[in-house]
Parts: C-alpha cells; structure tokens; sequence
C-alpha cells in the first residue's frame, strides 16, 4: 500500500472537507525550497509551506544548532525554571522588534498567541478594576482556530457552527487610503456605544483573505485612535513576521506601535512549533501585582520548549545575515518586475506585493474553494510548483533561500496557468 493509501485509513487532515478532497499527497523528502512526494515527483515550495520555512527546508545551520541543543536539554517545566535558549531568544528578539516591546510570553502555535493577546488585551482593563467586555477587530481578519482567534477573524464559511460561542466582537474595514475619515467615525461610535478593550488586526496585509493589502498611513491613524482611548492594540504578525514585508516586522512601517505581538510561522523556520505574544512593559506592569489573581495565568506543557527556541534563534541569525537580507532584496525586486509583466494580461485583474509577498487575482468569477481553484493547484502541482490559490487569488511567499532559476519557473507556472484558465 502506499502512504497515500494508508493515510485514507485512520487520519483526518486539517481544512479538508473529505468528501470533496479525498486525496492527499505524501511528501517524503523537503530539502531547500523543493518537497519530494512517494513517487519521487518534486515540487518548488513556492510558499514555504504557509509561510514558516523561510531559509528552506532542513535547513543546515538550523538543524546542526538544534541537534547540539538535543544532547544537552531537551526540555523542560517553564513554570519555576528557565533556561539559556529561552533567555538568549528572548534578548536577540528585543533588539529587532519594535522599541516599545519589553516581555516575551511564550505558547505553541499562532492561533494561541492570539488567544494570549486577547487575554492579556482583556484583563489589562480587569486588573485595572475597569470592565471592558468589548474586541475591535478588521473585516476579513484571520486569526486562527480556538475561539478567541476565531471570534477576531472574519471568515464564516468556517466560524459558521460556532458564531453563537464568540466574544463580543465589533468589525470595521481595513484602511484603502481613501476611507480613514469614515472609519474614525466608525470607531467613534464603537467607543461610544461600547466598552472598548482591545482591537486585534494582522497589520498590513491579511493573508487568509487571500493577501489582502492595506493603508500603513490609515493603520496608523486607527492605532493613534486606540491610543487615545486606552485601547490595546494587539497586531497578530504570525504571518508578516520576520522579514516577509521588507522590514522584520510589519508593525515597523507604522509611527505608532502595537501593545501586544503574535508571532509564529516563520519563528522556527518552520522546524519546530512554537510561538510568542511580546508586549510593552505597559501591559506586564498592569499583571504584576502582590495580589496572585492579577497574574497571567495561561501556560501550556510545551512553553518555551528549547528545542524550539534554539530553532527560533538559529533562525533570527539567519534573518538579520547579509546572504538572507540580500536574498529579500533580490526576490522584491523580482517579484516587481514579474507583476509589471503580467498585470496587463487580460486575465489579470489586479497585482499587489508587499516585500516577498506577490498576490494576483484573477479576472474570474468561483467560488473559494470552487472548481477552478482546485484545477489551478492541480495544474501548478502537475507542473512541479507548490502554490495553494485562495479563490480567484494567486500568491507566492517563496523561502527567501528561493534561487533565481526557481523563482523563474514559478512565474512561468502561474503564466501558463492564465493559458487554461
Ligand atoms: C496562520 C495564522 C494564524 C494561526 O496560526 P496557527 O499556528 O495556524 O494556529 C493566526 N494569525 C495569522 C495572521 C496567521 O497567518
């Protein structure tokens, strides 16, 4: 039997209606940017495996520095202990993330960084002895899957059984550069008709919903205005972190700066799970007390697992090298030229970039998941390049360890694609 086969047997995969999609593919091999399945096709991972394996699979450096870490402690209660990979992540991340962030919170996965972010958002205003009940956050959002995350995201198709558990939660739409005055009224009213505690935004540009881009000027405005109303802003970067948009962090292209941090995907380079929620002393300050209950308590097993943090640091390494900054200064200028050559094309709607994130939509009606979209990802599969389509969307967030050659071959792909269209 092959893997495909016995896969079909016990295992139920995630955002998969089975149904619909019964078959998978079994990758055996991931080396650099390129996965081998069970039948020993090859495929360019030309969006780093949702967006995690950023200096390539298997990275050499990364593993070696993991595999040290291995003999030494592999794990360990974070509760009580701490120890040297945690504390050196945590001092190499201060030194690039934005200047007002000062503590580092530690968790497994993007969806519960957020559902920290919300936590601390949420009792920041409890310790405070102030009740504030009420989550701002964008249209469209995705945030992740546990409740929290999934209140602050947009996407029913998936919330749907779950809209009557969410917190209470008011939705405004993302600033388009011409629409700032009409959404600080907006907020106007949230304010005054609610208890404001927080607002959870993916700052710049939503990548579930299909890489939507936005205005960093009218971003900021709305930050100011959270500001102003002691509001805590909690940028959920899971996606934009760590270089993905030019800067280390997309909330560097904004004068005003986030209270609150999500961060994971890229984190680890995609060797180990792991993620962070990094905050202003503002926020530790309102937690740390003599009283007990004023504490943060959340932890999971896995917190700070040093495996994960020596991947984590091995990887911010990587990021701040010159090879790698160099390497994103490439892949932006590319991406640039390819979407001067195809945003003409009559089956080109629109293009958007921002850093080595390149989006195209379509000139097409379908559905999200509808049958043209699972057409294109069988035709760029068949054609060795891994690229998963949202509805009429196409978007590349390639490894920055991407070569030319490579690059190259993913933009013939998605050419020959408008052909079938
Ligand atoms: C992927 C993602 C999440 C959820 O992260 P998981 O690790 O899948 O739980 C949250 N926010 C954004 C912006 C993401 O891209």
């Amino acid at each position: 039997m092959t893997l495909e086969e016995r896969d079909k047997k016990h295992l139920w995969h995630p955002l998969t209606q089975h149904k619909l999609h019964p078959e998978t593919i079994a990758i055996t091999k991931a080396k650099g940017c390129v996965l081998t399945d069970e039948d020993g096709n090859e495929y360019i991972d030309a969006i780093a495996s949702w967006y995690t394996c950023m200096y390539g699979h298997c990275n050499d450096y990364i593993t070696s520095c993991v595999s040290a870490q291995m003999q030494q402690l592999d794990q360990v209660v974070f509760s009580g202990f701490t120890h040297e990979p945690a504390i050196k992540l945590s001092e190499a991340l201060i030194k690039i993330l934005p200047e007002n962030q000062n503590k580092i919170f530690f968790s497994d996965n993007g969806s519960t960084s957020v559902e920290i972010g919300i936590k601390m958002a949420l009792q920041y205003h409890f310790n405070k002895g102030e009740k504030r009940d009420t989550l701002i956050a964008f249209e469209d959002g995705f945030h992740g899957d546990t409740f929290g995350a999934m209140s602050v995201s947009g996407l029913s198709v998936y919330n749907g059984p779950f809209e009557d558990f969410s917190l209470n939660v008011k939705r405004i739409p993302v600033p388009n550069g011409k629409n700032h005055d009409a959404i600080l009224s907006t907020l106007q009213d949230i304010v005054s008709n609610n208890k404001v505690a927080g607002f959870v935004y993916e700052p710049l540009v939503q990548g579930a919903a299909a890489m939507k881009m936005h205005n960093a000027e009218g971003l900021n405005k709305i930050l100011n205005f959270c500001k102003n109303h002691n509001i805590i802003t909690v940028a959920d970067e899971v996606m934009t972190g760590f270089g993905k948009t030019g800067k280390h962090f997309a909330s560097l292209y904004m004068a005003t700066k986030p209270d609150i941090i999500c961060l994971s995907k890229a984190l680890t380079g995609g060797l180990l799970p792991m993620a962070l929620t990094t905050c202003s002393q503002k926020i530790y300050d309102a937690f740390y007390s003599d009283d007990i209950g004023k504490g943060l308590f959340h932890g999971h097993t896995y917190s700070a697992n040093p495996l994960a943090c020596t991947a984590a640091l091995a990887s911010l390494e990587l990021l701040q090298s010159d090879a790698i900054q160099n390497n994103i200064k490439t892949i932006i200028a590319s991406h640039k030229a390819f979407g001067n050559r195809i945003k003409t094309h009559p089956k080109v709607k629109s293009t958007r970039q921002l850093g080595v994130i390149f989006a195209l939509d379509l000139d097409v009606k379908m559905e999200r998941y509808g049958n043209l979209r699972d057409k294109l990802f069988t035709f760029f599969m068949d054609n060795g390049v891994f690229l998963r389509p949202l509805g009429s969307t196409i978007y590349i967030q390639a490894p920055y360890v991407i070569t030319q050659k490579q690059l190259e071959k993913v933009y013939q792909v998605i050419e020959d694609a408008l052909k079938i269209i």
